[in-house]
């Protein structure tokens, strides 16, 4: 580039004539001489050799079209398709007009006829010839990268949008590539084996693009950007493309990751085409082996409310959008149901999504254990509920609150909740521990442990969903728990078959086994409870009592059970 800048300000230039006519070599070199230096080959064959070896001196060559061994138009094409050489403009010389059309099709700059014109004209056209390859030889340096040949990211979005804009926003599908563990394979090999690998990923995209039409550019340092017509079988097709990469970095430590946005007719602008192309390549992991993912809008949608939801948490809990439902619990041992306990449930009253119920965001939550923090929430409010309700009413409801599996690997956890049930000034065995089977199963050995330690503490653990997970017998026998909690899938059809009706059965029996109460929940029906009351249910949970309520609700309940002493506790 350097050299081509001091070209253009003055250096003379120097010109290949090729042409098997000796006089005509000799009357155009001594009309170009003055300014330029002339050097002169009689065939293609000749020519070749000249231009490969001063490919970084010529500015131009002087090529007729008619010679002997390897003729003009084949010498014409090899230039052109020659990386290097590409850049060196080619006046061609003819006698024929069909061959001006001809030659200019295949790249020449320029034509010259014969017989020749007048000096000034010829001097005139060479000139021009020079200078418009030479601009075009700046540009294109810095509009692309130097390494791969690829365009720069500004200039890439520029001719995309161009594009788009030419062809009247015909389809376009974007990828992003991205090359896994780029960092280790430069420190591990060393900068020009990276740079190396960056080329080869250049010299295939370059083919991509020549053959599918569309624009490829180096992003970043490891990324790169293809903008592609939209094709239905991109899905199809990535593979092949992906494996024609693959073989030509031929290195099974090198793995790229590509994510794609496919047009869907939507008319997204080109920048959030490939906004969303990165998101589904950032998407997928660092892999062993090349692989690509699909940009998908409703997934997306769906990652956007969960990342809002987490990000929202905080200040939730400071402006107090958790409030804690309270639904009773039913004891049915005796004549008629009493009023036994309370399962405390959080809702998330969102400022902008409304009332959000916790199968949206318990798992949300769990998943980077942010949950903690809530559920501490809760046991604290269901705490001091419960001393408040002891202070109105004059008697303690015990409450359930839900224990997620991430707070059992808790070390301080027992502590956690015998600080809470103290500033309170509750019993411990007021607060009943709610903890799902499948926690049990997934890492037995610690939850046993910890649960161990909690019911230590005189804290009464109740097994949440039984049925949903897969504890075997012999393990049930093993298990520190003071109750069990039917899935509420197993209630929903109990009334519809006798089998359903008999597996209910036998996990009351199983119950029996171990010496604890039963808790059966999502009891809807009138029907329901009766059956249940008749296989030997303890407890009932339901819509059939209630909802779960705001706590001024719930305490409008207590009153009215205690009025027709309906209270199963003291
Ligand atoms: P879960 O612990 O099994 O709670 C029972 C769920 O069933 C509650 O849903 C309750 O509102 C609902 N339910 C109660 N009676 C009926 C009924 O008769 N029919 C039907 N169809 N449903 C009934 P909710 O409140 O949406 O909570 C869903 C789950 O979210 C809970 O399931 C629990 O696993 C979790 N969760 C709720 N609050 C908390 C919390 O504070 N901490 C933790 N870690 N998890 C919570
Ligand atoms: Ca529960
Ligand atoms: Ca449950």
């Amino acid at each position: 580039m350097q050299e081509l800048l001091e070209r253009k300000k003055g250096l003379r230039r120097s010109i290949l004539i090729v042409d098997d006519d000796y006089i005509a070599r000799e009357i155009l070199g001594k009309m170009l001489k003055d300014q330029y230096e002339v050097s002169y080959a009689e065939n293609g064959v000749v020519a070749l050799d000249i231009i490969k070896r001063d490919k970084l001196k010529l500015s131009l060559v002087i090529l007729d079209l008619h010679m002997p061994e390897l003729d003009g138009y084949s010498l014409l094409k090899l230039l052109r398709s020659d990386n290097e050489l590409r850049r060196i403009p080619v006046i061609v010389l003819t006698s024929e007009k069909g061959a001006e059309v001809e030659s200019l099709k295949i790249g020449a700059a320029d034509f010259i006829t014969k017989p020749f014109d007048m000096p000034q004209v010829i001097c005139a056209r060479v000139g021009r010839s020079i200078e418009l390859a030479e601009d075009s030889v700046i540009i294109h340096e810095t509009e692309r990268d130097e390494l791969t040949g690829l365009f720069h990211k500004e200039f890439f979005f520029q001719y995309g949008k161009r594009l788009d804009e030419l062809n009247n926003n015909m389809p376009m599908d974007a990828v992003v590539i991205d090359i896994n563990r780029f960092h280790v394979v430069n420190e591990l090999y060393g900068r020009s084996y990276g740079n190396l690998v960056l080329k080869k990923i250049g010299e295939s995209l370059h083919e991509l693009v020549s053959e599918t039409g569309g624009l490829a550019c180096r992003r970043d340092n490891d990324q790169f950007c293809v903008y592609l017509p939209h094709s239905d079988e991109l899905k199809l097709k990535l593979p092949q493309y992906i494996a024609v990469i693959d073989k030509r970095i031929n290195d099974s430590n090198i793995s790229l990751r590509f994510g794609v946005y496919s047009d869907d007719g939507s008319e997204q602008c080109m920048e959030h085409r490939f906004d969303y192309a990165r998101l589904a390549c950032q998407k997928l992991r660092n892999s062993y082996v090349s692989c690509f993912d699909f940009y998908n809008d409703e997934q997306h949608s769906k990652e956007l409310y969960a990342e809002r939801l987490i990000n929202d948490m905080d200040k939730a809990l400071s402006e107090k959008q958790f409030k804690v439902y309270y639904q009773p619990k039913y004891s049915i041992r005796g004549d008629r149901p009493q009023l036994f306990s309370a399962e405390a449930l959080i809702r998330w009253f969102h400022p902008e999504f409304g009332m959000i119920s916790p199968g949206q965001f318990i798992s949300l939550f769990e998943e980077n254990g942010l949950i903690q923090k809530l559920d501490q929430f809760v046991w604290n409010e269901a705490a001091v509920q419960i001393k408040l309700w002891k202070d109105i009413y004059g008697i303690h409801i015990p409450v359930s609150v839900n224990v997620s599996r991430v707070d059992m690997f808790n070390a301080h956890l027992a502590d956690i909740l015998e600080n809470i049930a103290k500033q309170n000034g509750l019993d411990n065995t007021m607060l009943l521990l709610e903890i799902t089977e499948t926690a049990y199963t997934d890492d037995s050995d610690q939850i046993i442990e910890a649960v161990k330690k909690l019911r230590k503490c005189g804290f009464r653990i109740e097994m949440d969903d039984f049925g949903s997970g897969y504890s075997s017998l012999n393990m049930l026998t093993s298990l520190p728990i003071d109750a069990l909690k039917l899935d509420m899938k197993f209630i929903r059809g109990i009334c519809e078959s006798e089998k359903n009706e008999r597996l209910v059965g036998i996990m009351i029996d199983i119950a029996r086994l171990l010496e604890v109460p039963v808790i059966a929940e999502g009891v809807e029906t009138k029907e329901q409870m009766e059956l249940l009351k008749k296989l030997g249910c303890d407890i009932i949970q339901g819509y059939y009592f209630s909802k779960p309520l705001p706590p001024e609700e719930f305490g409008a309940l207590v009153e009215k059970e205690l009025k027709e002493t309906n209270y199963a506790y003291n």
